[in-house]
């Protein structure tokens, strides 16, 4: 033990690290500031120093507190993170905490969840995390107030979010709780914010199911739509496109519809967050090889995230869990790869911060 600590220190000292609880060796924030030792991954995490999918907001309102979810953050290696608030919550009211179980109760796109986390971020954000806060509220079968409500946040929270989404085009999870996809008329409709989340350079996550076991590209051409019709927007396609409701797409049709796509709009990018990728995708046999290589390929233009959501009742161990599964084909990617997903370059470049993901120890 004794040992550890002096290694540990000495790590620390050498490239100003942190060591958890777990005894694992995590970077500080100050140490992405500029140059920094090599990054050994023999001994330290393949999990990723961003998380770019995080609910920090359930969908009932009752939630892990602000503090405390960032304290969980910095007992592991991620550093950098987008606060999500909810794309669609419960009504105020309802006593119903998971809409799965409540049909006919609407799930909603609203502002609540988005001005609570603006003003947990004005009152007590951390100077060991970089935190980027996001509008969840757009909903995108209704879009004509987005704009107002863009102006609405800038008003009383200037400079304060960088970043739309998750936003729903396609859910159809939440079908028996009143959501709409948008329709190809709605998605002509988003000609205004988009433009403006152009002009501010925001990204947005959208969440577009490519369709369901039955009918496995039912709903792809929506999400053709959104591309073609905004190509210059930076998109970030949430889960690669599936949900529980698509846990069979052949994995060689699912990578092809993505390189596809990932070819044809440069500004494109995809986010392996949620861990029905690495159980239903990733890790059947045979499969990781194909999204391994595909990964490889395409590094620079994927995000990691573990779609954690922050309802009261998980814990740090759950957060951790999902972080782990939701980056555990990190270890089988090349060394420009996981410099570009998980050391967080390509999070740097999309949203220009002045932040350095170090090299891979050759
Ligand atoms: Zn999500």
């Amino acid at each position: 033990m004794r040992h550890f600590v002096y290694l540990a220190l000495n790590t620390l000292l050498l490239t100003g690290c942190v060591s958890s609880q777990e005894g694992t060796i995590n970077r500080t924030l100050d140490s992405f500031r500029g140059e920094s030792a090599c990054y050994d991954r023999e001994t330290e995490p393949y999990t990723p120093v961003v998380d770019t999918h995080l609910h920090y907001r359930p969908f009932d309102g009752k939630a892990i507190p602000f503090d405390e979810m960032n304290e969980y953050l910095s007992r592991t290696s991620v550093r950098f993170v987008n606060v999500y608030g909810i794309g669609q919550m419960l009504p105020a009211q309802s006593s119903c905490s998971n809409y799965s179980k409540c049909p006919g109760v609407p799930v909603l796109p609203t502002t609540r969840s988005d001005f609570v986390n603006a003003e947990n971020m004005i009152a007590s954000a951390p100077d060991d995390l970089h935190l980027t806060l996001s509008m969840t509220f757009t909903d995108l079968s209704n879009p004509e107030s987005t704009m107002a409500l863009m102006a609405l946040y800038e008003k009383e929270y200037p400079g304060l979010f960088h970043w739309m989404g998750e936003v729903n085009l396609v859910k159809q999870a939440q079908f028996n709780n009143h959501h709409v996809p948008a329709s190809p008329q709605n998605i002509e409709q988003w000609s205004d914010f988009m433009a403006e989340l152009r002009a501010r350079n925001y990204p947005i996550t959208i969440h577009s199911d490519i369709g369901n076991d039955a009918h496995p590209t039912y709903y792809l051409h929506l999400m053709e739509k959104a591309l073609a019709r905004y190509p210059d927007n930076k998109i970030v396609w949430a889960h690669m496109g599936v949900s529980y409701e698509q846990t069979r797409l052949d994995a060689r049709e699912h990578i092809s519809i993505l390189s596809r796509l990932l070819d044809q709009y440069p500004n494109l990018m995809l986010d392996i967050s949620w861990r029905i990728l690495d159980d239903y995708y990733f890790s059947r046999p045979g499969n990781q090889p194909l999204y391994v290589d595909f990964m490889n390929q395409y590094s620079e233009r994927i995000l990691p995230g573990s779609d954690f959501v922050a309802f009261r009742n998980n814990t740090y161990e759950v957060y951790q869990e999902e972080l782990n599964v939701t980056s555990r084909i990190h270890q089988y990617l090349n060394d420009d790869a996981f410099r570009n997903i998980a050391l967080g370059a390509n999070y740097f470049k999309l949203l220009n911060l002045d932040y350095q993901a170090p090299a891979v120890c050759l």
